[in-house]
């Protein structure tokens, strides 16, 4: 096939901008990003090879080169991993397909439209932009790749600006070779950071790239003094040059070693280079394990919760080695749902390398690892939560919905983790306005109190706003702050805790039964008596609107208040599933009003003048709209509403 030019697709265009104008400090992560590509490339070939062994052609012998070449002042790296056809080329290389890389770029936009201090590189440290980092270093790129199996090859060029060519070429080896020409601040003398010197780049592979699991090799030129037939070196004789293949990275994995041997900074620059992450990681677990399955694991908490950890197309799952080889990458089932930002890996003698994914994912082995695995990581967050109060507030932060979920999740699943995760949730609270277990929380509860109380809104401001508090407020009961849509869900599936049920101070009868709850409701009950028929008639006012009209026995210095039926969602969650058109989803209405409020004593007199005058109507609606308002609802005709109010100010 001819030669032909492509345009970068825009999105690629505007982040190898990015790459050129160097976001980053360090230029030398693209040793690592391209070392890594060509090991997971040979990861592919060699796990295509165990059902199909003629895709090697002979070649075993898995290995990643580097050469450093002074005259061109190119590197190349060169890997006989899997290869790319010419379309992967073009797919791969010339687009940005992969998710994460969007969502930065949407980031990156979003951070700029809204003048937020976020640098490029605050936002870059999140996402892994692979080859393209090439582009820091190098003012070209060229890259001859054939796949495995295959005979044509392609190459590939592109000065990372606009476009890129693809053309056919001859490559005897399968695999991919990637040579960079270096900008000038990139080698030679006097240069900035110098790519091509051997002993630089064989410290970067040692430091990034140690653990890679093929060899790294790069030919050093040495200098020998000649030696005589015994050995020793000649006198006076001029050194001799060689050239001398190195091996540059122990390929020693990191967790079979010892864990006292094993440094903070070892922990963390593997867990980079391995699971291609940029952020230092907030906590590791290294497992060995001898019992009925023996096992190693390494298990790492990141640093940050991806964008899309709850999107669809985020990826769980930890990968798995069966006596130190590479076996699958993400393996699902091991771990629950709820623990799928842990990132990891498995290595067990007892998984067997030939059998397919399906049936490895459901072996017994795998099952029994998995479990002992949540079991450790359920155990070291307690831990955490019980001696590093901060630091468990720092994991609840980023990762604390994933654990909530997880209880939501066993009203369909059924399953033990509503009783592993009940105490390992947060909720901010109005006590302290601070993060408080539930467990916290009903140890300090005072004797006349029966449940646990919640309030839902968008935000805890908004929340210690709402009338509904009141009641509680003056019994100095405090209150759990529900900001997260999923909160309401979670408790919905605890139902209790502890003997103690849980409460939303929006909905039904609060359940105050002590003597000051005694007084109220005979306040209420005479206030109904009272009020003769006029519940009754803001009800037919107001139509369908609400489900009922209620003297209310929550309300202290606020005229009304929305609030829903003890059996259905609450407003808040309505609001929430507001997409979705179930009336499943549709909460009962019931507007509650002060009869102590001035306001009532208006209406009283209004209501007096006769239920059908236009005044009396008007007002019961003000009121209800009044009443959604406070639940940040606006209302279906904002425009009859301000016309209405504009009305009756000007009375
Ligand atoms: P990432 O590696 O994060 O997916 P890259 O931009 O580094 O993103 O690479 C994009 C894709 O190009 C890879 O997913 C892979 O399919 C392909 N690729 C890159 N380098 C190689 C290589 N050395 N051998 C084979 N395929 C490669």
């Amino acid at each position: 096939m001819a030669k032909e030019t492509h345009e970068f697709q825009a999105e690629t265009k505007k982040l190898l901008d990015l790459m050129v104008h160097s976001i980053y400090t360090n230029h030398e992560i693209f040793l690592r990003e391209l070392i890594s590509n060509a090991s997971d490339a040979i990861d592919k070939v060699h796990f295509a090879s165990l059902t199909n062994r003629e895709i090697l052609e002979g070649d075993e012998n898995y290995e990643i080169y580097i050469v450093p070449d002074k005259e061109s002042h190119t590197l190349t790296i060169s890997d006989n991993g899997i290869g790319m056809s010419r379309q992967e080329v073009i797919d791969d290389i010339g687009t940005i397909a992969k998710s994460g890389t969007k969502a930065f770029l949407e980031k990156l936009k979003e951070a700029k439209e809204s003048d937020s201090d976020i640098t490029d590189k605050d936002m870059i440290g999140q996402f892994g932009v692979g080859f393209y980092s090439a582009f820091m270093v190098a003012e070209k790129a060229v890259i001859k790749t054939r796949k495995a199996g295959e005979k044509e090859a392609t190459r590939w060029e592109s000065d990372g600006s606009g476009s890129f060519t693809v053309e056919e070429c001859e490559k005897e080896s399968r695999g991919t070779m990637i040579t960079l020409y270096l900008a000038k601040e990139f080698y030679g003398d006097g240069a900035e950071e110098n790519f091509l010197d051997e002993y630089h780049i064989q410290s970067l592979v040692k430091k990034y790239s140690d653990y890679v699991r093929y060899p790294i090799k790069m030919n050093f030129e040495t200098e020998e003094i000649p030696r005589d037939e015994d050995g020793k070196p000649i006198k006076d004789a001029k050194p001799e040059k060689k050239i001398e293949l190195r091996t540059l990275n122990s390929m020693k994995p990191l967790w079979t070693r010892d864990k006292k041997d094993i440094t903070k900074e070892e922990y963390s620059e593997f867990y980079k280079n391995q699971f291609h992450e940029w952020e230092e990681p907030m906590d590791v677990f290294h497992i060995k394990a001898e019992g009925t399955v023996e096992y190693t694991a390494l298990m790492y908490i990141p640093g940050k919760a991806p964008f899309n950890l709850y999107h669809a197309d985020f990826e769980p799952g930890l990968q798995l080695f069966s006596r130190h080889v590479f076996i699958m990458d993400k393996c699902k089932d091991l771990l629950p749902e709820y623990l799928r930002f842990v990132k990891g890996l498995v290595d067990s003698p007892d998984l067997s390398l030939n059998i397919s994914r399906e049936l490895l994912q459901q072996s017994r082995e795998l099952k029994v690892i998995g479990k002992n695995l949540a079991n450790t990581i359920l155990k070291k967050l307690a831990k955490l939560l019980e001696t590093d109060r901060e630091g468990y507030e720092k994991f609840w932060a980023e990762f604390g919905k994933s654990l909530k979920i997880g209880i939501y999740g066993t009203i369909y699943t059924g399953g033990d983790a509503k009783e592993k995760l009940k105490d390992l949730i947060l909720f901010y609270s109005s006590k302290e306005k601070k993060l408080v277990t539930l467990k916290e929380y009903k140890e300090r509860m005072p004797e006349s109190q029966k449940k646990i109380y919640f309030a839902t809104g968008k935000d805890t401001n908004v929340i210690d706003e709402i009338p509904q508090m009141e009641a509680l407020k003056s019994r100095g009961f405090e209150v759990l702050y529900f900001t997260d849509p999923v909160d309401e869900f979670t408790v919905e599936a605890l139902h209790e805790y502890d003997g103690k049920e849980f409460q939303s101070v929006s909905k039904g009868d609060l359940g105050l039964d002590d003597a000051e709850s005694e007084q109220e409701k005979k306040d209420t009950e005479k206030a109904e008596k009272e009020s003769g028929d006029l519940l009754k008639d803001i009800k037919e006012a107001l139509g369908d609107k609400v489900a009922e009209v209620k003297i209310s026995s929550r309300l202290k210095s606020s005229a009304v208040c929305l609030v829903a039926d003890q059996y259905g969602p609450s407003l808040s969650m309505e609001q929430n599933l507001s997409d979705m058109d179930n009336p499943m989803f549709k909460a009962k209405r019931i507007l509650e009003i002060n009869p102590n409020h001035e306001l009532f004593k208006k209406l009283t007199t209004l209501h007096e003048a006769g239920k059908d005058d236009a005044g009396f109507k008007d007002y019961c609606d003000l009121l209800y709209t009044q009443a959604l308002l406070i639940e940040g609802i606006l209302p279906d005709d904002p425009v009859a509403f301000a016309n209405k109010l504009a009305k009756l100010m000007a009375k």
